[in-house]
Order: C-alpha cells, then structure tokens, then sequence
C-alpha cells in the first residue's frame, strides 16, 4: 500500500528533514505518526500525498512510484488519498455542501451522484443539517468534520490527517478520533500524525516515532512515548 525505501529530503534552504526512512504501511492500517516538533513528521505525511517530493529513495502509494510519476498524474494520486489538515483549510465563501461537492466537481461526476454522496457523507460526520452553512458560522470542530467529509467523499483508499486535533479541545477531538475509527474500519488506511498523548495511549494502534528525520520506533499497539 505505502512503501518507502531510504527516503531523504532536504529542502531547497538545505534543511534535510528525512535522513534515511523505510517504512511499509498496509491496506487498512491505522498509524500514529509521533515525535518533537521539527522531527520530520509533516515531511513524511506530505510525501504520501506528492506535496514533497524526496531528494532521494523510492516511495511506491498504491501501487504507484511516486518518485517518477509526472506531474500531471498527481491529480489521479490525490483522488486515493484523503488528506485532513490541521487547520482545516475549507473555502470560506462555499457552503459546506459545496465545500464537499467541490472534490467531486473536478472529477466531473453527475450532478445526481454528487448530491447523493456529498449528503451520504454529511451524514456520516453528521452535519446534514449544517450543509448550507459556510465555515465562519461553525465550530472548529465541526469545520475538522467538514474537511473530514470533503477527504473521504472520493472514497480514497488512504486517509492522511496532520495533528488533525492540534485546534480543538479534548472532546471535540475524541468526537473526530471516532470518525477516523469509522472510517478505519471500513478498510481505509489512516496516517495520523499527532500531539495527543491521551488519544495515542488510550486508542492503541501503531505508532511510529519518527526523531531528527530517521523513524526510531515502530510498534504495534505503542504509546505516546513523550512527555505531554
Ligand atoms: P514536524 O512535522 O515533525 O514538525 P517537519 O517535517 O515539518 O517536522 O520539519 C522537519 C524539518 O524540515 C524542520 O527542520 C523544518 O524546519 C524543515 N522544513 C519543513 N518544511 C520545510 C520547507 N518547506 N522548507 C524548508 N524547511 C522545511
Ligand atoms: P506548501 O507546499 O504547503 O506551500 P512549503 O513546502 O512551500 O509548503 O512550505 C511552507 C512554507 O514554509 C513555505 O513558505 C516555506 O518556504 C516555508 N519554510 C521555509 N523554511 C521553513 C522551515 N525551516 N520550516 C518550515 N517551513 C519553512
């Protein structure tokens, strides 16, 4: 599913954030991604989706090498692979419905199917009620389910989520925690990189801590591993 063999990045400044990672993740894997702040974490994460291209090694996502695929073949990457952000990054002058309907727009579906599966999603994160709403008008934590709908309305095989708890308080997180177990369950690979030393050891899964740029631990069923 994701496959990276001794991956290195430096940026363009000179900053290397990836020193040499090896990693295999399977269909339908829930991993926690952890370790300080500046460790190489968000670097990981962004390869996955093609925001970061390594300077070196190979990285294969769904059977595809990412390393040589062209430029205009990362839109069809992007369609398996869901990514939730920290800061949400809705539009903010779509409605939530649109926010949604937007990811399948550019895919060109019809306009019945698009109704049915953004409403199927609003309904899963449950704000069917909200979907005419635009994002100023809600909750940050109901703003993180509407990006949560927008990633998993293409049904991608991956899910990818940057401390996707970071601006929210503990039970809005544990309310998004249990939509990413939903949506876990349903088969679809979950990579989630976090802070949250409660939500890593009270919902066990991997983890993989990854410290100046190298993965030093990778266990099944793992803790947090830091100080809060
Ligand atoms: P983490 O997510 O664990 O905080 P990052 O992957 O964001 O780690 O960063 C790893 C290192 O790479 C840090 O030293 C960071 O400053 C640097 N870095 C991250 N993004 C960029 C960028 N776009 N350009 C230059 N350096 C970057
Ligand atoms: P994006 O692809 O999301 O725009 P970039 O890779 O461009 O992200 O990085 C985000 C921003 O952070 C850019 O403006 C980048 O130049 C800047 N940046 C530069 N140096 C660092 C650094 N050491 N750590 C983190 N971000 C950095």
């Amino acid at each position: 599913m994701i496959t990276m063999k001794d991956i290195h990045k430096t940026y363009a400044n000179g900053v290397t954030a990836l020193n040499g990672v090896n990693i295999n993740i399977d269909q339908g894997e829930f991993v926690y991604v952890v370790g300080p702040s500046g460790a190489g974490k968000s670097t990981f994460i962004r390869l996955i989706y093609r925001e970061v291209k390594p300077t070196d090694g190979t990285i294969v996502v769904n059977d595809t090498d990412l390393s040589s695929l062209k430029e205009k073949k990362v839109p069809f990457l992007r369609r398996n692979v869901g990514v939730v952000f920290q800061d949400f990054k809705l539009l903010p002058k779509l409605s939530v419905y649109e926010n949604i309907a937007f990811a399948l727009e550019v895919i060109e579906e019809s306009p019945r199917n698009i109704r049915i599966r953004v409403m199927d999603v609003l309904e899963m994160v449950g704000l069917k009620n909200k979907a005419r709403f635009i994002p100023d008008e809600l909750s940050g934590g109901e703003q993180q389910r509407v990006s949560i709908a927008r990633a998993i309305v293409n049904r991608p095989k991956i899910v990818i989520a940057d401390e996707p708890t970071g601006n929210l308080d503990p039970d809005t997180s544990w309310e998004i925690m249990r939509i990413f177990e939903e949506i876990n369950a349903k088969g679809t690979t979950m990579i989630m990189a976090t802070h949250s030393k409660e939500i890593v050891n009270t919902v066990k899964k991997r983890v993989i801590a990854v410290e100046d740029g190298l993965i030093v631990r990778d266990e099944h069923r793992g803790e947090y591993g830091y100080e809060a």
